[in-house]
């Protein structure tokens, strides 16, 4: 396994606020909230980054965008809105490189992002 955080917070080797875990993910809180609501949602199979899904993981994919959207209704930012995103290559500001969909809510956001 690579020397990773997120892999660390699944197993947890380092301790993180869990929000909800099945046998496939985990969603906790941002260590650095950008928003009041702000989670990670992310696979439990060591993935660095979206460009390396393949077909085989559509599964995947669903089952994290699906609690994505399950988490905001709980979080009570379904209305009037929040945002998803993955950030991919230094570019786009990766900086953990073990996929990850950010939650993001509760205040309202700008178009286009930074
Ligand atoms: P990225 O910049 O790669 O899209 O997002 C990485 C996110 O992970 C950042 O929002 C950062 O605050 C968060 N993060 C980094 N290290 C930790 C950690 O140890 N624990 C938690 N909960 N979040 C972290
Ligand atoms: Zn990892």
């Amino acid at each position: 396994m690579p020397d990773c955080i997120f892999c660390k917070i699944v197993t947890k080797e380092i301790p993180a606020k869990i929000a909800y875990e099945d046998a496939h993910l985990v969603a906790f809180s941002d260590i650095n909230p950008k928003a009041p609501v702000h989670l990670q949602i992310i696979p439990k199979e060591h993935i660095a980054r979206v460009s390396e899904l393949t077909e085989k993981n559509a599964d995947l994919v669903a089952k994290l965008v699906m609690t994505a959207n399950r988490l905001a209704r709980e979080y009570g930012v379904a209305e009037p809105g929040y945002r998803l995103v993955i950030n991919c290559n230094p570019g786009a500001g990766q900086s953990v490189y073990h996929l990850h969909l950010h939650l993001l809510g509760g205040r309202p956001m700008k178009w286009p992002p930074g």
